[in-house]
């Protein structure tokens, strides 16, 4: 939890008003707009004595409503720490989530947007790619040599692992030689099905992924 930003929330928890704990469902909540859901915190405070019981909400913030701090706090960290922000099918239009990925491009680091219409911040990108965010990623994950794991349901993991960064720039390194290459301004052209790119200079070339910034789908 402590690596994943929900910024306009997820269908899948809600929280205690009072104590702040979330629950991960199997299935969507079921309501929007910070309502509550009719279930109450089953927490046992200290001692053991009796529950929490305060009421729980859904956490799909409604237009008029501010972003949460930890998860607000926590992309602005990410952002800033970052070498390389990729966002996925988002038109980056709404503040501040949509111009965070900017704050790792002022630091220094990369854009990569992914998206099928133009963005507000394209001319800030070193690489856009007009293309399904499917597409992209399973190439992606391809070239990674990594697995696209099944959607069974929502998975709560205890914690990240922090070397499997290091695994993926070793293995970056060995074949970065060519399948990366049409990324490189080198006018490869991609193997892929109408995958459209375009990179604003062969100076731009790809950066190794170490962190990445994605956004969730919801809004
Ligand atoms: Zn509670």
């Amino acid at each position: 939890r402590d690596k994943l930003a929900e910024l306009h929330g997820n269908m899948f928890v809600e929280e205690c008003v009072k104590c702040g704990k979330q629950y991960v469902r199997d299935a969507v909540v079921g309501s929007m707009g910070l309502k509550p859901t009719g279930r109450l915190c089953s927490v046992t405070k200290a001692r053991g004595l009796r529950a929490c019981r305060g009421k729980l909400r859904d956490t799909i913030l409604d237009w008029e409503d501010s972003l949460p701090d930890r998860d607000l706090t926590l992309a602005d960290e990410a952002c800033r720490k970052a070498d390389l922000s990729v966002t996925l099918g988002t038109s980056l239009q709404i503040k501040p989530s949509g111009n965070l990925p900017l704050i790792t491009k002022k630091r220094g680091g990369k854009l990569v947007i992914v998206n099928l219409q133009a963005t507000k911040h394209d001319r800030q990108a070193d690489l856009r790619i007009h293309a399904y965010v499917d597409d992209v990623m399973t190439k992606l994950m391809k070239l990674l040599g990594l697995e696209v794991p099944e959607w069974t349901g929502p998975v709560v993991v205890e914690s990240a692992e922090p070397a499997r960064a290091e695994q993926l720039q070793g293995r970056l390194k060995e074949e970065k030689e060519e399948p990366l290459s049409h990324h490189n301004g080198t006018g490869t052209p991609c193997p892929g099905r109408g995958l459209k790119q375009e990179c604003p200079s062969p100076a731009t070339g790809p950066a190794p992924v170490k962190k990445m910034k994605v956004e969730p789908l919801l809004t």
